[in-house]
């Protein structure tokens, strides 16, 4: 029998699969229906295995994001309870990336000009973690509050001087706030509203511990980045929504909130910056607003179908990443791997990469080192490992700093050692 192989991706029937499932929006409400992209089953991906439990059960969930035909909003399906996730085994600590602080310091800065902050105003932090952006407020002398519901996070705040709050946040969290005298000018989230189980109860207590004139900033990972280039790794169980403008703008408007502005930034591989305000505030919305509601509209975000194709892209990825990592094996390579957080371990656990393809990973931060990656079970090492085992080929997991590692390794090429990354497809660098 001959096999003849095309490209029929189009037509595979694994890529429009109709949701197994009774969950509904954690928006709107409607029943969710349609599968966005399934890729399978996963640990959680920041529970780093003890060598110690190496040979315990680990608990897998289903990493499968569907999309809600009424409000388009992309969503896991809730599978555990937060405090599970944000407990106090919870690795992430903000303060380790260089490039993550300097991007904050850059903020701090523009946003005190452009508001006119000062010590009469008030900044709050939604998921403030170590203190890592408020400490620039702090130095400023302009009064901040930081919101943090990991207790070891942020006990690391207060000890450097940022008043903070265990707590999540929510509306009972911003009545308590409010109930303090406090309210804020600046109300700040980087990288949360996309984290938050109950995305209405989060945005409801923005509402109500925001100030007549204040102004909210909001980051996260922009949704027309990940369809466009591809970025399903940067799906994994924490991360509840994927956030276009347009979504985002519906979910501001249903709890009296206006999105008057926003920017497009580098950070997670393509970020929105979204500027809010009370819905009655006098602020005109930004040509740039307008702009990028038109280009969403125009890359189809507001068509179930674009969310439907989207699967079959992440299957045949899947195989792409696996033949170059075979070609690579039977070439006879070393393969390490670079990077120990969430998006390598959903591509790792995906593609079934585990140690019959990477002999080690590494990572700079120490908390990790001497751990197991969640699932593939792949060594974590401090990065000296790469200069003392000399691997033949350098996996970066984290392709969103790519340049940045390639610049600190360069050292591989003493030996003729080379890249992998995606960019958006994995591939060879020289
Ligand atoms: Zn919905």
């Amino acid at each position: 029998m001959v096999l003849v192989v095309g490209h029929r991706i189009a037509s595979d029937p694994l890529s429009s699969r109709i949701a197994m499932t009774h969950a509904s929006c954690r928006f709107c409400g409607t029943s969710l229906e349609h599968v966005f992209a399934d890729l399978g089953m996963s640990p959680l991906s920041n529970s780093n295995v003890p060598v110690e439990r190496a040979n315990a059960m680990e608990p897998f969930y289903p990493l499968c994001a569907l999309v809600c035909h009424s409000c388009f909003l992309v969503q896991l399906e809730d599978f555990e309870s937060p405090q599970h996730i944000f407990d106090e085994q919870y690795a992430y600590f903000s303060s380790y990336s260089s490039s993550w602080l300097a991007h904050c310091r850059r903020y701090v800065e523009q946003t005190t000009d452009t508001l006119g902050l000062d010590a009469s105003s008030q900044v709050i932090e939604l998921a403030s973690n170590d203190g890592y952006l408020l400490q620039y407020f702090v130095e400023r002398g302009i009064p901040a509050l930081g919101i943090e519901p990991s207790a070891n996070t942020a006990r690391v705040a207060i000890d450097r001087g940022v008043p903070t709050r265990v707590e999540f946040w929510g509306k009972q969290t911003a009545r308590a706030v409010t109930a303090a005298g406090t309210r804020a000018d600046l109300l700040l989230g980087n990288n949360v509203l996309a984290h938050v189980p109950d995305i209405n109860d989060f945005v409801a207590g923005m509402k109500i511990a925001l100030k007549e004139g204040g102004t909210i900033t909001i980051e996260f990972p922009h949704l027309l980045k990940l369809i466009e280039l591809n970025q399903w790794d940067t799906i994994y169980h924490e991360h509840f929504s994927y956030l276009s403008f347009s979504t985002v703008a519906r979910i501001f408007a249903a709890h009296g909130l206006r999105l008057f502005d926003v920017e497009e930034i580098p950070t997670h591989g393509g970020s929105l910056r979204v500027f809010g305000c009370h819905a009655d505030d006098s602020r005109e919305r930004s040509a740039a607003a307008g702009e990028l509601l038109e280009e969403e509209l125009a890359a189809g975000l507001e068509e179930l179908g674009t969310y439907l194709d989207y699967g079959a892209r992440v299957i045949e990825d899947k195989r792409q990443i696996l033949e170059l990592l075979i070609a690579l094996k039977r070439a006879g390579y070393a393969i390490a791997g670079y990077g120990a957080a969430a998006k390598g371990n959903t591509l790792l656990n995906y593609c079934g990469v585990g140690r019959d393809f990477l002999d080690f990973t590494c990572d700079a931060n120490p908390g990790k080192q001497g751990h197991l990656l969640p699932g593939t079970h792949v060594p974590i090492l401090a990065p000296d490992a790469i200069r003392e085992r000399r691997p033949d080929v350098v996996l970066i997991l984290p392709w969103n700093i790519k340049d940045e590692i390639m610049e600190e390794l360069s050292y591989i090429r003493e030996w003729d050692g080379r890249f992998a990354a995606r960019s958006p497809e994995l591939r060879l660098f020289p």
